[in-house]
C-alpha cells in the first residue's frame, strides 16, 4: 500500500491533482536524495521552534551557527523566521489552546502541522504552515492544510466549526505578501475537505487518473512518467512548430501564453531526468557524457570577525564594514512607523517589465476575427 503524506496533497489531493502520483512514486522505489533546500528549510523551523519553546530569545541570537541539521543560520534565515513568529506569537498571546510542531495521528500515519491555535469561544481552528521555499504556495483551498486541520479536529478533541489559514513564505514572491491567510466559510470547507477525501478515494483506484501540471513540478517520479513525456514531447513539437516570425500583435499574448506552459512542461522534464541522472551517479553507476561536480560555499573566515579585523590592522587595512542599516521594509516590520517611512523612501524608474494585462471583450474579439 502506497503512502498519502499530507506534505504532498497539492499533487495527490487538490481539484486538478495527479491521483497516480502515489502509484507511481512507489513504484519507483525512490531513495531519498540530499536536497540542499529541504535541510535549510528544516534548520528554519528548529530555529522558529526554539524560540516559541522560550529556548532562546530571539532567531538571531543563533546568527552563524549550527542548527541540529549542521545548516548555518544566516541573515535570511533570520529575518524569514521573525516573520513566521510575527504571526505565531499574535496567537500565542490570544488563543485558548495551540500547538507547535505536533506529529499528530492521521489515517495510520502521521501529519506534522507547524503551528495551530484554538479560540474556544468562537469555535476557530487557525492553522499555519511555514514555508522556506522559494516556489510559491497558494493559501486558498490548499488541500495540506485542510488534512491538517482534519487530524486536529480527530485528534485533538477541538470542537471547531471555523477555519482560518495561513501560509508564511518570506522568500518567495506573492502579490498577497508573505503571509497569507484563508478564511472559508463553513460550505467552503466542507466542500474543499470533501474534495479531498475523493481525491483519497480516487489515489487507492486500481488505475488512478495521471493528471499533468504545475503540481509535476515536485513530483519525485516525473524522469519516470509516461504522461509528462508525452507532454514534454508535445511541448517540443509545438515549440518548433511555429515559425512565423511576425505574428500580428493580437496574436502575441495568446502564443506566449502557450509558449510559456510549453516551457513550463518541458523544465519539469529535464528536471525529472537530471534527478535520474543524479541518482544514478550517486550510486556509482556511470552515465555516458554526465558527471557530477563537487561546488563549494563562497570563502568564508575561519576567525572570529574581531581576529580577522586585528589582522587587517596589521596590514593598514581597515576590513571593517562601514554601518548598515536595516531596509524600508525591515525597518517597518521591526516597528517603524509606515507615514513616516514614506516621506524617509522614494522608488526610481528602473527597467520596463513585460508583464500580463486583462483582456476585454473587444481584445478577445480582435484576436478571434470577430467584427
Ligand atoms: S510527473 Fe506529474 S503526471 Fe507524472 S506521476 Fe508525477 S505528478 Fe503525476
Amino acid at each position: 500500500m502506497f503512502s498519502l503524506p499530507a506534505s504532498k496533497a497539492h499533487i495527490w489531493g487538490s481539484r486538478d491533482g495527479c491521483r497516480a502520483w502515489p502509484s507511481m512514486v512507489a513504484a519507483c522505489n525512490l531513495e531519498e536524495q540530499p536536497n540542499e533546500e529541504r535541510e535549510k528549510g528544516i534548520a528554519a523551523h528548529e530555529l522558529a521552534e526554539l524560540v516559541i519553546k522560550g529556548r532562546i530569545d530571539k532567531p538571531a541570537d543563533k546568527l552563524n551557527s549550527a542548527m541540529g541539521n549542521g545548516v548555518i543560520v544566516d541573515d535570511e534565515m533570520v529575518y524569514s523566521v521573525r516573520v513566521y513568529l510575527e504571526v505565531v506569537f499574535g496567537h500565542i498571546q490570544k488563543a485558548d489552546k495551540y500547538g507547535v510542531e505536533e506529529e499528530i495521528p492521521y489515517e495510520g500515519k502521521h501529519v506534522r502541522v507547524d503551528f495551530w491555535a484554538f479560540y474556544e469561544e468562537s469555535g476557530i481552528l487557525f492553522v499555519a504552515d511555514f514555508k522556506y521555499g522559494h516556489r510559491v504556495v497558494e493559501h486558498v483551498n490548499n488541500p495540506t492544510m485542510l488534512v491538517y486541520s482534519d487530524a486536529l479536529w480527530k485528534h485533538k478533541d477541538l470542537r471547531s466549526r471555523d477555519y482560518q489559514f495561513a501560509i508564511i513564505q518570506p522568500r518567495a514572491f506573492h502579490k498577497g505578501g508573505p503571509a497569507r491567510l484563508w478564511t472559508p466559510t463553513r460550505e467552503e470547507y466542507l466542500e474543499e475537505m470533501e474534495a479531498v477525501k475523493i481525491a483519497r478515494i480516487e489515489c487507492s483506484d486500481p488505475n488512478p487518473v495521471c493528471r499533468t501540471g504545475e503540481h509535476c513540478t515536485t513530483c519525485e517520479a516525473r524522469f519516470n512518467c509516461q504522461a509528462l513525456g508525452s507532454a514534454a514531447a508535445s511541448a517540443v513539437e509545438y515549440a518548433y512548430s511555429n515559425t512565423v516570425q511576425n505574428l500580428p500583435a493580437a496574436c502575441l499574448r495568446l502564443e506566449l501564453d502557450l509558449l510559456r506552459r510549453a516551457y513550463g512542461i518541458m523544465k519539469q522534464r529535464i528536471t525529472g531526468l537530471e534527478t535520474q541522472a543524479e541518482a544514478l551517479l550517486r550510486s556509482g553507476q556511470q552515465v555516458p557524457g554526465l558527471r557530477l561536480k563537487q561546488k563549494y560555499s563562497r570563502e568564508e573566515y575561519t576567525m572570529t570577525n574581531e581576529e580577522i579585523a586585528a589582522m587587517g590592522d596589521t596590514f593598514g587595512i581597515d576590513l571593517r564594514k562601514p554601518l548598515a542599516i536595516s531596509t524600508p521594509n525591515q525597518a517597518i516590520k521591526a516597528g517603524f512607523p509606515k507615514e513616516v517611512m514614506a516621506e524617509l523612501t522614494t522608488r526610481h524608474p528602473t527597467t520596463m517589465e513585460l508583464s500580463n494585462a486583462d483582456i476585454d471583450q473587444n481584445e478577445i474579439n480582435l484576436i478571434f476575427g470577430v467584427k
